[in-house]
């Protein structure tokens, strides 16, 4: 039993669809589940349609109809048969939103954001299975909702483990006998059937946890780049592909910002030891990275940079310690704002920590600091965080910049510098 999972980019057009069409039909895997996201950019339009609904300003329509023009453009490609029952198909889910959008955005934003950025993988799937179909392939859509039980926590929605292993293992395990099944990532449904989403870039998540509950002997997440690399090319001439990585380092990358899995990914896999494979769809026959228990001996550097960042720092105004209680104000504060600390460092007088420069939420963490504490800051800030740092990468990193703090430990070193 395997799990594959194609994100937007892989599924963006009729060209990418065949092709991955074609790494189905070639896959030896004798059981497979596919688990797709939403094709191209469309949540990030599904985002905006929402946000003209709830803003009321008038552009939900135009937006709809630029999302369904997309697909259907697509559709008309894969499809010789305009006749094929999938444009009805397809059309109904469209329908349904164009049925809320005539409503008053009078539900809570959070909830009508999960009803509507859902469809995009519930089209995905449907116009994908419907392909598959049409070439002779024998596949089955099911509908990832009434697997991923989650709590009414929408956007964020928090995954029931028993109840989800419960319906994969009931109901899945038989469709995945008859033949390839096709699901959507991202989305899940609550005990009473509402749709919610797992969070932005979260159909990596769906995969590891359709992994775990069916004890799959491997996930493969097929991408636009070979494999992990040891830092974003867009920020570094030199990178270097990483053929494998320990689940702990894949952890410690996500966590500091590496984009190439979503971070909630590995433990599922970790817990059930299943070897995640991170390929690319452009060649496949490349083996790409593998993710899983291996310790590796001398791992080489990863670099993961943050740009845009604002270091605050903080001091008592009565010139008190920093101490426990300073420290448990100051973060709950960060919490009670939803500002993520990047990196921190605290002496006797003061606490300074790195964070997103987002000007609206900053400010008013920052308005709110100053009730108790002096507040200074700085904008226009690069975070640059070394797994497995030495001096030579150190030295490469910062040549020609300003370090405003610098924080190490055994295996990651993390500089927050300016450009001088
Ligand atoms: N389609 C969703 C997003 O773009 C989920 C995903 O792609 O992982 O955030
Ligand atoms: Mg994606």
């Amino acid at each position: 039993m395997e799990v594959y999972k194609f994100g937007g980019a892989s599924v963006c057009d009729a060209k990418s669809i065949q092709n991955m069409a074609e790494l189905i039909i070639k896959s030896d895997a004798n059981q497979l589940l596919v688990v797709v996201s939403a094709m191209g950019k469309t949540t990030n339009a599904l985002e905006s349609l929402t946000h003209a609904f709830i803003s009321n300003n008038g552009e939900s329509f135009n937006i709809l109809e630029q999302i369904k023009t997309y697909h259907y453009d697509v559709m008309n490609e894969l499809f010789a048969d305009h006749q094929h029952p999938v444009f009805n198909d397809v059309a109904n889910v469209f329908v349904e939103i164009e049925w809320l959008l005539e409503e008053e955005a009078i539900d809570a934003p959070d909830y009508i954001y999960d009803q509507i950025v859902s469809i995009g993988e519930v089209v995905s799937t449907k116009i994908i299975a419907a392909y598959l179909q049409s070439i002779g392939k024998n596949v089955i859509w099911a509908d990832a909702r009434n697997y991923i039980k989650t709590d009414n926590n929408y956007r964020e929605a928090i995954v029931d483990w028993e109840k989800t292993t419960q319906e994969i293992q009931r109901h899945l395990f038989h469709l995945l006998e008859k033949s390839v099944v096709i699901t959507q990532g991202f989305i899940g449904g609550t005990s009473e059937n509402f749709t919610t989403t797992l969070g932005r870039e979260g159909s990596d998540y769906s995969a590891a946890i359709f992994s775990a509950c069916l004890n799959a002997t491997s996930l493969t997440i097929w991408k636009d780049v070979p494999g992990v690399l040891n830092a974003d090319p867009k920020w570094f001439e030199h990178t270097q592909m990483i053929p494998q990585l320990s689940y702990h380092d894949a952890i410690e990358l996500a966590y500091y910002g590496a984009t190439i899995i979503h971070p909630k990914t590995i433990k599922p896999l970790q817990n059930k030891n299943i070897p995640l494979y991170v390929r690319s769809f452009v060649s496949c026959g490349s083996p790409g990275t593998v993710i899983n228990g291996q310790v590796t001996e001398s791992p080489f550097p990863s670099f993961i940079f943050k740009m845009n960042q604002v270091l605050i720092s903080i001091f008592p105004k009565d010139y008190s310690f920093i101490i426990e209680d300073s420290l448990s104000d100051i973060f709950s504060i960060f919490h009670k704002h939803k500002v993520k600390v990047n990196t921190m460092l605290n002496s006797a007088l003061s606490f300074s920590v790195s964070v997103d420069q987002n000007e609206q939420k900053v400010l008013t963490l920052i308005a709110e600091l100053k009730e108790k504490y002096h507040v200074k800051y700085n904008t226009g800030l690069e975070l640059v965080t070394i797994r497995y740092y030495n001096q030579e990468t150190i030295s490469r990193l910062t040549e020609n910049k300003q370090i405003l703090l610098e924080v190490k430990s055994r295996n990651t070193c993390q500089i927050l510098m300016k450009s001088l």
